[in-house]
């Protein structure tokens, strides 16, 4: 096979070219952001994934894996085309589409032979045959016939897990329309074939919503137990209990069943809007996840509305604030849960001293319009230091052993505010915190 062009060298991009390269192809991954090449060429990975950068290392030094801003040599040179540029939300919700449209007018611009040309982003149902169509109106313009197909072959990798994910992955969706395709699909990742990974194979327009509706379910399902979480505080329940009974389920499993603050990151927040987006525009409303956008905006606030009371107000309080990106082991922040609550508490009059062990680069723009109310600490103790309370809003493991003493001796007062459920509350309660979990409502039998 000849090489492998992965366009977009995002969080999917990087991890698929690497990896793919790690399988033994030869693959180049170009961008348009030229400092972002620089920095990848200079040897800095500009992301935070475990296990990355030896692999990128790796694969680079024995030159299956090269970086560029060159598009012309990239199609050129390549045979199969992976587009995995962004698709962030357009103003109504829908997914924005000007990425995919440019890369796919450039495929156009410089095909000069059979590509197969593989959208990896998630692109709402319909896009590949608008691919297609951005490719063939390329080349009408040159005046150019050339063979190609357009696969959809969704990823469902995840940050801060994404090297394990995308090698280890649950299954594989092509979607295609020709033989053909499909075979040049099953050899780019014929050693995942070899190791028995299930391959799902299907039109394109089905892959598209395989992709959706999976991500939909999962945030619905997070959703879910929070409003269970909810409940559970009113009526005396704990959640915790709760969500383990019910994984042990084998028809619901314990996955995605941890209450927090609302889910956020790169994928769910968009692609509930999106596929709520699509439901309207074909009549056919996906209204659970229409609920699903509207409830998990009100857990983050709730969130706030349980510190202000709790505290009895914000107005000049200082919050020891552990976590910021999306999750952990990821210094990724957009649509961190984060960055609403700690906007709102700002609103409210709080300030903040703040730790998060990567994500420093990121949270000092996304949160620059409340910079004057943040100090950024060196470590989680540290945060501490005369503060009114603590809130756990990512829940890295670093934060999962604190020595509780030390953290007593250092707050003002015991408020502890734990929004990822990593402690328990007659635990904690016992140690002398005004704890506040989520859906922890039960003082005894935990
Ligand atoms: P990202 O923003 O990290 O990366 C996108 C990259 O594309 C950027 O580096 C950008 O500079 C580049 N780019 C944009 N336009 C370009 C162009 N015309 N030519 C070349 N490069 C261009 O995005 P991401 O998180 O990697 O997501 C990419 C897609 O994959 C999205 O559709 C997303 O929904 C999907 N996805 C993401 C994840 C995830 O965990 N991040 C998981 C599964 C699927």
């Amino acid at each position: 096979m000849k090489r492998i062009g992965v366009i977009g060298t995002g969080y999917v991009g990087l991890v698929t070219g690497t990896c793919l390269s790690d399988f033994g192809l030869n693959v180049i991954c170009v961008d348009n952001d030229s400092k972002k090449i620089k920095a990848i060429n200079e040897g800095i990975i500009p992301i935070h994934e475990p296990g990355l950068e030896p692999i990128v290392e790796r694969n680079v030094y024995y030159k299956r894996l090269h970086f560029t801003t060159d598009m012309k040599d990239t199609v050129e040179t390549s045979e199969v085309l992976f587009i995995a540029v962004g698709t962030p939300p357009a103003d109504d919700g829908s997914a924005d589409l000007q990425y995919i449209e440019a890369v796919a007018r450039d495929i156009g611009r410089h095909m000069n032979g059979y590509k197969v040309i593989v959208d990896k982003s998630t692109v709402p149902i319909g896009t590949g045959q608008r691919v297609k169509g951005w490719v063939q109106e390329e080349l009408e313009k040159r005046k150019a016939v050339y063979d190609f197909d357009v696969v959809s072959n969704p990823e469902f990798l995840r940050e801060g897990s994404a090297v394990y994910d995308f090698t280890h992955p649950d299954r594989i969706v092509i979607g295609a329309e020709t033989d053909k395709a499909i075979e040049m699909m099953k050899r780019v990742y014929n050693v995942l074939y070899l190791n028995e990974t299930p391959f799902l194979e299907t039109n394109i327009e089905t892959a598209e919503m395989i992709k959706y509706s999976s991500n939909a379910f999962l945030a619905m399902k997070i959703t879910y137990i929070n409003e269970i979480a909810n409940l559970c505080e009113k009526v005396g329940a704990n959640v915790q209990d709760v969500a383990k009974a019910m994984g042990r389920d084998g028809r619901i499993s314990p996955k995605f069943l941890h209450p927090g603050p609302g889910y956020g990151g790169s994928c769910f927040p968009k692609d509930t809007l999106a596929l709520a987006e699509t439901g309207k525009k074909y009549g056919a409303p996906i209204t659970l996840i229409e609920q699903t956008v509207k409830a998990n905006e009100y857990q983050k606030k709730l969130m706030v509305d349980k510190i202000e009371r709790e505290m009895k107000g914000l107005e000049g309080k200082q919050l020891a604030i552990l976590g910021l990106s999306f999750k952990p082991n990821t210094n990724d922040m957009r649509e961190a849960p984060s960055i609403t609550i700690l906007n709102e508490l700002a609103q409210g009059g709080a300030k903040f001293r703040v730790y998060d062990p990567i994500a420093y680069d990121e949270a000092k723009w996304r949160l620059k319009s409340i910079e004057d109310k943040i100090t950024y600490c060196e470590n989680e103790y540290e945060t501490m230091k005369d503060s009114d309370a603590i809130v756990i809003i990512t829940e890295w493991n670093q934060f999962r052993n604190l020595d509780m003493e030390r953290v007593k001796s250092l707050l003002k007062h015991p408020y502890f505010f734990d929004l990822r459920n990593i402690y328990r509350r007659d635990s904690m309660e016992k140690q002398g915190f005004q704890y506040f979990g989520v859906g922890q409502g039960s003082r005894k039998g935990n």
